[in-house]
């Protein structure tokens, strides 16, 4: 468990210019990096098409995982959004969280995202901090 995530600024945006794109359905995506810093963000399709659901596509899964590994990186967090709320982690998604990596949720009030971090285990959630850095 983690108790921090390092990001930039810039790529805090990036995931929000993706998740917006897709807004009002839900979007998600991986981090890569190395152990506690995220460098890189890949978006993947979500299968669900759902406002409320997200299932990463495997296709993409797997690619954004190949680029991962042939850049030397890690996978270090998946993110969704949840473009009506909540800012937390749901149910499902601790239900379905597959990987020990942070789970980072954008949420939306109206045209504001915001970015939480958690970490799950044993069917808990754990808050993460995101240190946004420039
Ligand atoms: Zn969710």
């Amino acid at each position: 468990m983690i108790s921090t995530l390092v990001l930039s600024g810039s790529l805090l945006q990036e995931m929000i210019v993706h998740v917006d794109q897709h807004a009002p359905l839900e979007a998600c995506g991986v981090l890569a990096g190395k152990v506690d810093r995220a460098e890189k963000m890949i978006g993947v399709l979500n299968q669900a098409q759902s406002p409320v659901r997200f299932v990463m596509d495997p296709y993409e899964q797997l690619h954004a995982f190949d680029w991962i590994e042939a850049n030397g990186l890690d996978l270090v967090g998946i993110f969704h959004s949840h473009p009506a709320g909540p800012e937390t982690v749901s149910p499902t998604d601790i239900l379905e969280a597959a990987y020990e990596v942070v789970h980072i949720v954008l949420s939306r009030a109206e045209t504001h995202w915001k970015a939480r971090g958690f970490w799950i285990e044993n069917n808990e959630a754990h808050e993460v901090v995101l240190q946004i850095t420039e």
